[in-house]
């Protein structure tokens, strides 16, 4: 019997895994994982990735063992730990995922590629979302997407034949990220990675969690628990797309019968989980921006933009960003709350994003890259494309600047949220926690809170960077030059469902 490979990657399930499934139907097979040195030093990794991996991979290596296959870990550079593999097992063929990930990620497939055609042997790639490989064009992708997303998920292969050769190998172990040295933030209550916790988190949003979604999800203190949560689910495959589209359909025909029977369901149900599910369509979609322009995780999705913020780059913002101490409560509690949680809502990413695009007037490649470090669902393909979007370097988007002092009064008006990540302004009446340089000395006295000395003073002034900004980037946009890269990215990559407007 002949012996395959299953290579898995940000596909940590047995559950809906075509690749496991065809791979077990075509002969003996084993499972591979491998930690790569390159993608771990990257600069875009973090230990809470890696803890998140391990959690899978222990829950997986279980799964796999009881349909009486095995999960061998490995440590190396791909294709080598390729090469010595298949010294010892003979594999004829690799099965595997599509992946659209980082360039580090792009470069590695491109040598597994050579590598296996080298060797003459099969590797098997077959997609895993609504992405779809060397599309040539926008025009009937979404028909192609959400075609595969109704496809019934699959569950995993009823018995894994194990190679006799596999028996003598070293299964290998889960390396925590201490061993390898992986850099890390102080975290606490971080998600934990599998698919039982994938599973449970599921299904409580769209048993009760979900009930008022649309309502809850703008603001970070209803959205913690009132969001589906299942980002990092997603971003490591612990759920397939197909399964949470499944979940969701299911949930909201169950719903439409109750109601249609008479029988009484919050009002709110339907028009959340219909909102839900367009939230999810998005997912797709931005990956396959990545997919279709690699070059998009370095350079500016309209190159019209090059050269509006390179010149200006401005450390200390940067810093004073990067830890929360910009002095602007909701930029510092989102950014204190993304250090220890590794999530924050979709508004709040935003608002971080044109902060630091505006009013720092900070290039995104910089911000990116730290957010992808402490983004536990860092996911290449929405993070560049939302980065560039927020920053205004699409031509395509519209323009959005966020003001930090209205998102206090509109989305923690008792500051909740703000007092939990910023314990300086714990007894700062409400009134002034949007913009609490504004106490007067008496106040600061009073509330326990000295401007400068506990909490920093705000290091822009808000009004007139948003106004500068907005005058700088309009301009831009309304350039002839710009107007035309415009129409170029909007037909590579433009969502359909939005026609292009004058611009
Ligand atoms: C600057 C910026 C960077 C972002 N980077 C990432 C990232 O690296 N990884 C990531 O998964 N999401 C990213 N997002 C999108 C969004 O903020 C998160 O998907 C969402 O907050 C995750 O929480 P949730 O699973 O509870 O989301 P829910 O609101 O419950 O949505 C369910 C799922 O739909 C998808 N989704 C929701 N909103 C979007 C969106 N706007 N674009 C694309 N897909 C979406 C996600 O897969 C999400 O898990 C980013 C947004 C911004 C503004």
């Amino acid at each position: 019997m002949s012996t395959q490979l299953v290579w898995f990657k940000r596909d940590l399930r047995v559950h809906d895994h075509e690749p496991l499934v065809q791979a077990a139907k075509a002969g003996a097979c084993v499972g591979l994982y491998v930690y790569e040195p390159e993608l771990i030093e990257a600069d875009d990794h973090d230990a809470a990735h890696l803890d998140f991996v391990n959690e899978s991979l222990q829950e997986m290596r279980a799964q796999l063992e009881k349909l009486g296959g095995k999960l061998l870990l490995r440590v190396g550079t791909m294709p080598e730990v390729l090469e010595k593999l298949h010294a010892r097992l003979g594999f004829e063929a690799i099965w595997a995922h599509e992946e659209t990930f980082n360039d580090v990620s792009y470069q590695r497939d491109r040598r597994v590629r050579a590598w296996a055609k080298a060797k003459q042997m099969r590797f098997i790639e077959l997609p895993q979302y609504g992405v779809v490989r060397r599309l040539k064009d926008r025009d009937g992708w979404s028909k192609i997407c959400n075609r595969r997303m109704k496809q019934a998920p699959t569950g995993p292969p009823s018995r894994i034949n194990r190679p006799p050769a596999a028996e003598e190998l070293d299964a290998g172990d889960i390396m925590p990220a201490a061993d390898l040295k992986v850099r890390a933030f102080d975290r606490r209550g971080v998600q934990i990675g599998g698919e039982a916790n994938a599973i449970d988190c599921l299904r409580s949003f769209l048993d009760t969690r979900g009930v008022n979604y649309q309502s809850a999800m703008s603001s970070p203190v209803t959205g913690e628990s009132g969001c589906s949560r299942l980002s990092p689910f997603i971003a490591y495959g612990n759920l397939s797309m197909r399964t949470i589209h499944h979940h969701t359909n299911a949930r909201i025909a169950e719903l439409k019968s109750q109601k249609k029977s008479g029988l009484s369901i919050e009002p709110t149900w339907l028009k959340s989980l219909s909102s839900f599910k367009s939230r999810l369509s998005w997912h797709c979609h931005f990956m396959q921006k990545l997919e279709d322009e690699p070059s998009i995780e370095f350079e500016n999705f309209n190159r019209a933009y090059d050269g509006l913020r390179e010149d200006e780059f401005n450390r200390s913002f940067f810093e004073a960003w990067c830890h929360g101490q910009t002095g602007y409560p909701m930029v510092d509690a989102c950014m204190r709350a993304l250090h220890q949680t590794g999530w924050i809502n979709f508004r709040m990413r935003a608002m971080l994003v044109s902060f630091a695009a505006y009013h720092l007037w900070l290039h995104w490649r910089e911000p990116a890259v730290y957010l992808a470090r402490l983004f536990l669902d860092y996911e290449p393909g929405i993070h560049y494309s939302q980065i560039q979007m927020q920053s205004g370097v699409t031509g395509i988007n519209t323009v959005r600047i966020y003001s930090p002092i209205k998102q206090v009064t509109d989305q923690d008006p008792q500051g909740i949220f703000i007092r939990r990540f910023v314990p300086e302004l714990i007894d700062v009446p409400d009134k002034h926690l949007a913009e609490p340089h504004k106490m007067t000395l008496m106040e600061q006295t009073l509330f326990g809170c000295q401007i400068e000395k506990d909490y920093p003073k705000p290091i822009v002034d808000h009004r007139q960077r948003y106004k500068a900004a907005r005058d700088r980037i309009h301009a831009y946009k309304k350039l002839p030059s710009t107007r035309e890269a415009s129409a170029k990215v909007y037909l590579k990559h433009g969502s359909r469902k939005t026609p292009m407007r004058k611009r």
